[in-house]
């Protein structure tokens, strides 16, 4: 059930550096989510409910859209990020792409923008990697059965950005 999937993957997220900002959905699966909903709430707002914006696209695919800031944490104070949607927010407003750390440090940065298949195949599989080939971290997030980063290094699974925000 899609909106159970969407839950997990929610919830995969916590504690990590990537926030969720967006679900694109193909009309079959909003009218899944709203059917679902309706059963405790007479007029369903799936948006309201998953608290993130629901695009609905003519399109077989149903995608998390999630951010990532790097570098976190801050090369300066090496403190993490906090307020993520804020910092993303205020960072996507400033002009000179420069980051803010919750210490008041400013420093260049780059914001990545990920689609995270909803429908992923086989997440509860067994995990193939549990530490990190770049730091030896056992910190390994996943958020799909092949997709993953480390909490304490820059690593990843080779996460590609899929389209990059408008650069104005
Ligand atoms: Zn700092
Ligand atoms: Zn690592």
């Amino acid at each position: 059930m899609i909106l159970e999937r969407i839950y997990r993957l929610l919830s995969s997220l916590k504690g990590g550096t990537m926030i969720p900002t967006e679900v694109v959905l193909s009309p079959e699966s909003y009218a899944d989510i709203a059917t679902e909903l309706s059963k405790n709430t007479p007029q369903p707002r799936p948006a309201q409910h998953l608290a993130l914006n629901v695009t609905i696209r003519e399109d077989n695919t149903d995608v998390l859209i999630v951010k990532e800031l790097t570098p976190n944490p801050c090369p300066v104070c090496h403190g993490r990020l906090t307020f993520l949607r804020e910092t993303i927010a205020r960072f996507e407003n400033d002009a000179l792409h420069l980051i803010r750390c919750p210490m008041g440090h400013r420093y260049p940065g780059q914001l990545r923008i990920f689609q995270i298949d909803i429908r992923g195949e086989n997440r509860e599989r067994e995990k193939p990697i549990t530490t990190c080939p770049a730091c030896g971290s056992k910190s390994i997030q996943y958020l799909g059965p092949a997709e993953m980063f480390c909490l304490d290094c820059d690593w990843d699974s080779g996460l590609e950005p899929r389209f990059q925000p408008n650069a104005s």
